[in-house]
């Protein structure tokens, strides 16, 4: 059986696609947003995040940490482990809730994340996933109920810049899981300070008969308090203002 690196594992969320959802959080993403709000999902590998305000001096630390002070993000898991946690809720998910893959990149661990799939899906859970788009995978893509994807930003460069790749095989993997018959929700932050082409990304995803959604995803700071913790540098982007993103709204949408 395989193993994988999971950061975390949140059950009851409700943010993660349609009905009450069990999150996956994959540990690893080739990408590197500035603006990551899951910055301990970013490296493939368990490592320490430090939260000194708890600290109570105890001097265990190498017996582990009780305090919250020092904890270690990422744990090897089966996908066995991962299924036991997603069925403690199989009761709540109803007709429209399940799993969502998330992370981190799942996609980055393909032979683990198909053995999770297929183990959901022979247990009558619906299977969603949450990916940059950076790595198209049809056997996955396939065996899943919906796909939720990221275009931040349209100028390739500006995405370079702003996330370590470029985006041209972020668009060509949009076109190809648009020809899988599997429904998509596309999704930008919106970041104030960076110009992320919103009005070319909906043009570019409206021809497209499988996006059944585009949606905007306003910033916010969340992922500050991990960056610190993970000795990370601060990037302090602004929270969009309401009029800000209700200026943008007009390019999102929803296909009937
Ligand atoms: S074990 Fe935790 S609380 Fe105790 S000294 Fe180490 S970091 Fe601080
Ligand atoms: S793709 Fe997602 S998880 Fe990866 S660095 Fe960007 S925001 Fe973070």
């Amino acid at each position: 059986m395989l193993k994988g690196c999971i950061a975390d594992i949140e059950r009851a969320a409700t943010h993660d696609g349609p009905g009450l959802r069990t999150t996956v959080f994959f540990k690893g993403c080739p990408l590197s947003c500035v603006w990551c709000h899951n910055p301990e999902c970013i490296s493939f590998i368990p490592e320490i995040m430090e939260y000194p305000e708890k600290c109570i001096g105890c001097g265990k630390c190498d017996e582990g940490c009780f305090s919250g002070a020092r904890v270690v993000c990422g744990k090897e898991m089966t996908s066995d482990e991962v299924l036991k946690e997603v069925l403690l809720d199989k009761d709540y998910y109803k007709t429209d809730g399940g799993v969502t893959f998330s992370g981190g990149e799942p996609l980055a661990q393909p032979e683990f994340l198909e053995e999770i799939i297929d183990k959901c899906k022979n247990s009558g859970i619906n299977c969603a996933i949450e990916t940059s788009m950076i790595y198209f995978n049809e056997d996955i893509f396939k065996k899943l109920d919906l796909i939720m994807c990221d275009l931040k930003i349209w100028d390739t460069e500006d995405h370079k810049q702003y996330t370590g790749v470029g985006n041209e095989q972020i668009k060509d993997n949009i076109l190809k899981a648009n020809r899988l018959d599997i429904p998509i929700i596309v999704r930008t932050p919106v970041i104030p300070e960076i110009n992320q082409g919103i009005e070319e990304i909906s043009k570019f995803l409206k021809p497209l008969k499988n996006v059944m959604q585009y949606e905007l995803l306003p910033y916010h700071p969340l992922g500050e308090g991990k960056r610190r913790s993970l000795r990370l540098k601060e990037t302090n982007f602004s929270i969009p203002n309401k009029e800000y993103v209700k200026e943008l709204e007009k390019y999102v949408f929803i296909r009937k």
